[in-house]
């Protein structure tokens, strides 16, 4: 039996909420172990005239990560991931049946995200389901709200393109491809991370 550690918290948690906590924090202290050292020997790099300026941008996509591997456990840790059971009812008025588990890469705040989520397929009418997305209110891009936000927020700081663009990359590490966003509440079907491609 894993030995339970304390975890800070602000707020109670109730007893499935607290066994949650603990799932996530065994999964992660090992890579947060891993990621705290390489945070450390970034900083520890830089010259005296680098911590600041570039450091900063270097740490803020560094923590970037650490924020992705904690989005993603918290999400891949709970248990009904949009399980609905053996079957769903489908639009078309036939049952979608379960078909395992898929994995999809998400847009986040903190960059790319691999999630696991339920997929349904009805053989009545083709189509399949993923009902996790919908619990996740990700869009049919696979762009989470708090990406959405900042995207969006970005294309309202100006209306030039160009200038939008590197307002996200600077505030958030998203760069968002040529003509993805400006238009409010219009997303674009590519980001990239800065850092990881
Ligand atoms: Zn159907």
């Amino acid at each position: 039996m894993v030995k339970q550690q304390p975890v800070t918290k602000s707020v109670p948690l109730a007893v499935e909420q607290e066994e949650l906590a603990q799932a996530i924090y065994q999964r992660i202290r090992v890579k947060m172990d891993e990621e705290l050292l390489a945070l450390a020997r970034l900083m520890a790099s830089q010259k005296d005239h680098e911590i600041f300026g570039k450091g900063e941008f270097e740490l803020r996509d560094k923590l970037n990560a650490v924020g992705a591997t904690l989005l993603e456990e918290a999400a891949n840790e709970r248990s009904k991931k949009g399980y609905c059971g053996s079957s769903c009812a489908c639009a078309c008025g036939a049952s979608t049946k379960f078909m395992g588990w898929r994995k999809k890469t998400v847009m986040s705040i903190f960059g790319y995200l691999r999630l696991l989520g339920s997929y349904y397929y009805c053989a009545d009418c083709g189509r399949s389901q993923q009902p996790w997305d919908a619990v996740l209110r990700l869009d049919k891009r696979r762009v989470t709200p708090g990406a959405r936000e900042a995207i969006t927020l970005a294309g309202l700081l100006t209306r030039f393109g160009q200038a939008a663009r590197a307002t996200l990359v600077k505030l958030t590490g998203i760069t968002a491809q040529q003509g993805d966003m400006i238009t409010v509440g219009t997303l674009s079907s590519t980001f990239t991370k800065v850092g990881k491609q």
